[in-house]
């Protein structure tokens, strides 16, 4: 186990692989609540200014031993990704569109000084520890296995300090539907009084420390009965309608709008200004919606839908308005673990909800074109470019 001192992860060859000496019973499809199993292996490097990174290990799952000042504990210095693997029709793992994630993750640690890697030698090593895990990848419909790329500071001091030393993690947990509401859409409660982003914060990034601030509202809106926090991002005005919508938990927002004047809809989402992740699958759906014309529709979707596709602020009030106005056909979010989730509600304190059309599926047409497309794509059953490939 001699430590690779020439680059970082330069060489997904060089990784030591000790295989679990007892596997684990596969849970059943119904029980495969995101985040609750994870699989029998686990993918851990780690880095040392003087001796570069180590050679990568993939072994059993099980616990770290960290210092208790380290880094990571102190400082939060923890980035990850999220990213799935799909049954192919031939029922091989494959992969989606994971250069983007290798990409956000790079940028990720960077943004809280964390050691670089090599993000190609990164994939292959996810590639590997996804075929030793491959029994893993559930195959039933609308399931997948989750993948958790981790990177952490773990510089062992507690000086205020960017963390010259860190670990490289990766683990899996196969997962079902994100949301528990089945064929119901999700109400989301919109929040301004507390942010989760700021212009020049780290809100563009995929770093733990985004999360935690978003705990205690979501725990405020569960009691209340709503699934997630449609967060708000205010002029320091206190005005709720004025506030700009960013994105809903984990998820990229998305509102469908009937024109005013002429046939056809605009689909409208925030834009990458440094205030919301920019979410794969917000990039696969504009895309996507992008590619629809009359002799390439998207599935379900009339292919005579004028669709144009803006990546526009907009605030509360705007979608107060639309929805008075009825032409607030549909809202969703994107995003890895929730796919396409449709919105049938929009709650704010002290307001009327915000009531979204009803749709069977809970999907309306545009969230429901962007869900078969994607999801077909990820399983393999059509090709994109080179959005979804076998491991
Ligand atoms: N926003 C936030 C805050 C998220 O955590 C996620 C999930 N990664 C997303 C949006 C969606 O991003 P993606 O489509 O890359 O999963």
């Amino acid at each position: 186990r001699i430590p690779d001192r020439s680059r970082i992860l330069s060489k997904a060859s060089r990784v030591i692989v000790t295989r679990a000496e007892t596997l684990k019973p596969l849970p059943p499809t119904d029980d495969l609540v995101f985040g609750r199993h994870s699989t029998d292996h686990m993918m851990v490097a780690s880095f040392h200014p003087k001796t570069g990174w180590s050679a990568p290990e993939i072994k059993p799952y099980g616990p770290l031993s960290l210092d208790p000042a380290c880094s990571c504990f102190q400082y939060c210095t923890s980035v990850f990704e999220g990213m799935k693997a799909f049954a192919g029709p031939d029922g091989k793992p494959r992969l989606f569109r994971p250069n983007r994630n290798m990409e956000r993750m790079t940028r990720s640690a960077a943004r809280v000084a964390l050691p670089a890697f090599n993000s190609d030698a990164l994939l292959e090593l996810i590639r590997l520890l996804v075929m030793i895990d491959s029994r893993w990848v559930p195959q039933a419909p609308g399931c997948s296995l989750y993948i958790r790329p981790t990177l952490i500071g773990t510089r062992p001091s507690l000086g205020v300090a960017p963390s010259d030393e860190a670990m490289l993690y990766v683990i899996l947990s196969p997962t079902g539907p994100y949301f528990r509401t089945g064929s119901k859409p999700v109400r989301l409660l919109a929040v301004g009084e507390q942010v989760r982003s700021w212009p020049g914060g780290t809100a563009g990034y995929k770093l733990g420390i985004n999360y935690p601030a978003c705990f205690s509202p979501q725990r405020e809106a569960a009691k209340k009965g709503y699934q997630q926090v449609l967060w708000l991002l205010g002029d320091g005005t206190g005005d709720s309608m004025g506030m700009k919508v960013t994105e809903a938990g984990s998820m990229n927002f998305f509102v469908v709008v009937k024109r005013e004047d002429e046939e056809g809809v605009d689909v409208i989402t925030p834009p990458l200004d440094g205030t919301i992740l920019p979410g794969v699958t917000r990039e696969s759906c504009i895309t996507l919606l992008r590619s629809h014309s009359p002799v390439s529709p998207l599935h379900s979707l009339d292919p005579h839908t004028a669709i144009r596709v803006f990546e526009t602020p907009f605030t509360l009030g705007d979608m107060y308005k639309w929805s008075s106005e009825d032409r607030l056909l549909e809202a969703f979010g994107a995003g890895t673990a929730a796919v396409i989730s449709g919105v049938g509600v929009v709650g704010l304190d002290g307001h009327p909800d915000i009531e979204i059309p009803e749709y069977e599926g809970a999907l309306g047409p545009v969230g429901k074109a962007l869900y078969d497309r994607i999801t077909d794509i990820q399983e393999g059953k059509v090709e994109f470019g080179d959005w979804s490939y076998p491991c």
